[in-house]
């Protein structure tokens, strides 16, 4: 059983944390997607709000092979992966930009646990700019975010668009 974890805080979820996950299909058995409950970030969504938003977008994603499941946690990724009896810890890599601070992470997290690979898959052209911040942003300002964040996602930003909180 070759599972992974996919950390992050998914913020909301975009494409781009999608194409990973699809990137990432054929490579394990399990694709555990952590979300990271972190409520000092002051988040948009509730991690119990991001979790159940991730579990309705990945229902619709065909995979024959390999389980996806989500799951959220709090504390360090090393332990959660521990837990979880992870093989691997999924990570994108859009520009140079991630390079640094994903290096230190995953150097980190190795020496914390040895025997727990961080993978990189290196995010799809078309969406190496879109991060969870600035879709937040453009959506709140009223800009089009279509096609850079699913469907489903995007319907839920507008509901706590409309909700005002
Ligand atoms: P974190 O706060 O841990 O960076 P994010 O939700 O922002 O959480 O990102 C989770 C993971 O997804 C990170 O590895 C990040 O580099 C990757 N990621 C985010 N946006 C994209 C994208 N557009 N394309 C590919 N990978 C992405």
């Amino acid at each position: 059983m070759r599972r992974a974890i996919f950390p992050g805080s998914f913020d909301p979820l975009t494409c781009g944390h999608l194409d990973i996950i699809e990137r990432s299909l054929p490579l394990f058995d399990e694709i555990v997607i952590a979300v990271l409950n972190n409520p000092e970030k002051n988040p948009m969504f509730s991690v119990e709000e991001r979790c159940e938003m991730i579990g309705a977008v990945l229902r619709e994603i065909e995979t024959e092979k390999c389980l996806l499941t989500v799951d959220s946690f709090s504390g360090l990724t090393a332990d959660f992966a521990r837990k979880k009896e992870a093989i691997a810890i999924v990570r994108g890599i859009r520009a140079v930009a991630d390079y640094e601070y994903e290096l230190r992470m995953a150097l980190m997290n190795r020496r914390l646990e040895p025997s727990i690979e961080t993978v990189f898959l290196l995010a799809a052209e078309e969406y190496s700019y879109v991060s969870s911040t600035l879709m937040k942003q453009v959506f709140t300002l009223g800009g089009r975010v279509e096609g850079l964040i699913p469907k489903a996602i995007e319907a839920k930003m507008r509901e706590k668009a409309d909700s005002g909180n």
